[in-house]
């Protein structure tokens, strides 16, 4: 399947996305925008099914930054999340990868390129394995790329946002190295729920929900 993702980068300090080739999308009063089409998850879907590379053996630390940021999401909008252990039948695989990878698309040394991310309903989601990542609770600094801070992003691609002008926006273009920056903005939720519609639960504020222990 052809996906306008596959060749559009991701980028940290300054650079901006690769995004001049894509006509700009569906821009209404708010700042966020789509891909052209709206793709985004069937709504016979109520949950998303993701999975890790089992080859990758990632820490468990590392998983729960993905659940962090995949909470932040299904914290506004009627959709969950779930990790499998298996990567068949999974609607998001992620993956890490060092250079190239066979699909024509290289990672490269540090910095610059650090993820591929494709529209719904593709799922796919691979991150450069050669980057500094630092998980919550390690000591960020410059030269260092937050991984829940990216992947919050990452995750706006996969429900089928693409970039906002809004600078406190998830979804605005760029992020500073050696920073962090993983709540969501009034921007974010109001362009997801565009396409998803509302969590019953959610209440507009971006104080944290906490389900009841029933
Ligand atoms: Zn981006
Ligand atoms: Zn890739």
């Amino acid at each position: 399947m052809v996906n306008p993702r596959c060749g559009n980068p991701d980028r940290v300090n300054g650079t901006t996305h690769m995004n001049s080739d894509k006509s700009p999308t569906d821009h209404t009063v708010a700042n966020f925008s789509f891909f052209q089409g709206k793709p985004r998850w069937p709504s016979s879907k109520s949950k998303l099914k993701y999975a890790f590379l089992p080859e990758n053996q990632l820490t468990d630390s590392v998983k729960v930054a993905f659940k962090r940021a995949f909470d932040k999401w299904s914290k506004v909008i009627p959709l969950t999340f779930k990790k499998m252990d298996s990567y068949r039948s999974v609607d998001i695989r992620i993956r890490f990868f060092v250079r190239d990878h066979g699909n024509g698309n290289p990672f490269d040394e540090l910095m610059k390129i650090l993820v591929h991310v494709f529209a719904p309903p593709t799922g796919f989601l691979h991150l450069d394995g050669e980057e500094n990542w630092v998980v919550y609770d390690e000591f960020l600094k410059e030269g260092m790329v937050d991984l829940e801070s990216v992947v919050v992003h990452e995750i706006g691609y996969l429900l089928g946002l693409d970039h906002s002008s809004e600078k406190e926006a998830i979804m605005f273009l760029t992020l500073e190295d050696g920073t962090r920056k993983v709540e969501l903005s009034s921007d974010d939720s109001e362009g997801v729920q565009m396409l998803y519609g509302s969590n019953p639960n959610y209440n507009g504020s971006s104080t944290v929900y906490t389900p009841s222990r029933e």
